[in-house]
């Protein structure tokens, strides 16, 4: 589809999940795609590595189907109380994110997808097109995760007023005990269990800043005890602030897409989902009026947006405690939420 005048159609800066995801989207619509990514495969990132019901199915979609260990649903503890809802429909996927990363790599790849090794720190644009990287394109997603530099030269940040929360993530060889899952609340954060493979669990801590990840697993005695004398496999990794916003996705021949775009917080584990929906809107709205994509975008993660944004806003407030026993007194309304967020 490109002319001489064009290096490609679309230019993907940020070859992360949601940057691959998009430039498959792109090559299966017909367009030439560039995707500009200065890290190896497989990208590691500190996640809770928990693909939710309609991640899988966008995965399916796109034809990756990575290994991993299937989720039924999600629980929240407390010391005294739990509360389990099981996904009406199907699974979800508890994926390293290794593995995610290297199975989109490998679809990418056998779609033909070029991959240059290089870190966008300029951008231009004019009305035909949009150059970073010494890659002119028609079109290019910024999918540059939390601290995106696309963001900050499209000018396209604004000030995000609320809790600043931050996350950390380590891997633990040990059985997975459960196929959910768990969410351990705690007095200042929350511990997010995630079975990854038969042998293999990760562990996702978000809290406040200077949340440190053995001290704050030191908290959770019945997790701390399932741990015990498990060895840790891998580093822990750190990300955040997670609160990120923006004014708009778009501007002139660039979108905005998946963390890039704004996020909220990882306490309803919806990053992927909302990234994948995004980035099939973005490739499907291309050739419109932006306007069309910025509508599309507030569709796809108005539920993350409310929803995501009232649970941190009682989990940083007195609220914070009467959390897990309002889920486990009305497992209706958990249900409900769960349903609305992870489909
Ligand atoms: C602690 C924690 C737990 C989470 N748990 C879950 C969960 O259970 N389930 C879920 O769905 N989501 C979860 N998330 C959210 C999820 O990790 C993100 O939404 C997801 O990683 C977003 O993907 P992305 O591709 O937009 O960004 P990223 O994964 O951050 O990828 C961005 C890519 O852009 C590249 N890049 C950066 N700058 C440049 C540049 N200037 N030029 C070129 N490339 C660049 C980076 O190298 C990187 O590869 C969690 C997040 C955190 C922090």
């Amino acid at each position: 589809m490109t002319t001489a005048a064009y290096d490609t159609d679309v230019l993907v800066v940020g070859g992360g999940p949601v940057g691959l995801a998009a430039a498959i989207e792109a090559r299966l619509a017909g367009y030439d795609v560039v995707v500009v990514e200065p890290r190896q495969v497989p990208v590691d990132k500190a996640c809770g590595e928990g693909l939710m019901p309609g991640a899988v199915r966008a995965l399916e979609r796109l034809g990756v189907r990575p290994d991993g260990h299937p989720l039924a649903g999600i629980r929240y503890l407390d010391p005294t109380r739990r509360v389990t809802h099981v996904f009406r429909g199907r699974a979800g996927l508890g994926v390293r994110r290794t593995t995610l990363h290297a199975a989109l790599a490998e679809r990418a790849g056998d779609l033909g997808i070029e991959r240059r090794d290089a870190r966008v720190t300029t951008l231009e644009q004019d009305a035909d097109a949009v150059t970073a990287a010494g890659v002119r394109a028609r079109w290019l997603l910024g999918c540059d995760g939390l601290h995106s530099t696309v963001r900050r030269l499209a000018r396209l940040e604004a000030p995000a007023r609320g809790p600043r929360r931050y996350g950390t993530r380590r891997h633990f060889r040990v059985e997975p005990w459960a196929d959910v899952v768990e969410v351990h609340w705690g007095d200042r954060a929350e511990a997010y269990v995630t079975p990854v493979a038969a042998h293999l669990v990760g562990v996702a801590l978000l809290g406040p800043p200077r949340t440190d990840f053995t001290s704050t697993l030191a908290a959770f005695p019945a997790l701390a005890a399932r741990l015990a004398g498990a060895e840790p496999d891998g580093p822990v990794r750190g990300a955040g602030p997670l609160l990120q916003r923006t004014s708009r996705r778009t501007r002139g021949r660039v979108r905005l897409v998946g963390d890039a775009s704004g996020y909220v917080d990882a306490l309803t584990g919806e990053g992927l989902r909302v990234g994948f929906a995004q980035a099939a809107a973005a490739v499907a709205t291309l050739r419109d009026d932006p306007d069309r994509y910025e509508r599309a975008w507030s569709a796809s993660t108005r539920d993350y947006r409310y929803l995501t944004s009232g649970l941190v806003t009682a989990a940083t407030s007195p609220a914070r405690r009467g959390i897990v026993p309002l889920a486990t007194r009305v497992p209706a309304l958990f249900g409900t939420i769960v349903e609305r967020l992870a489909t």
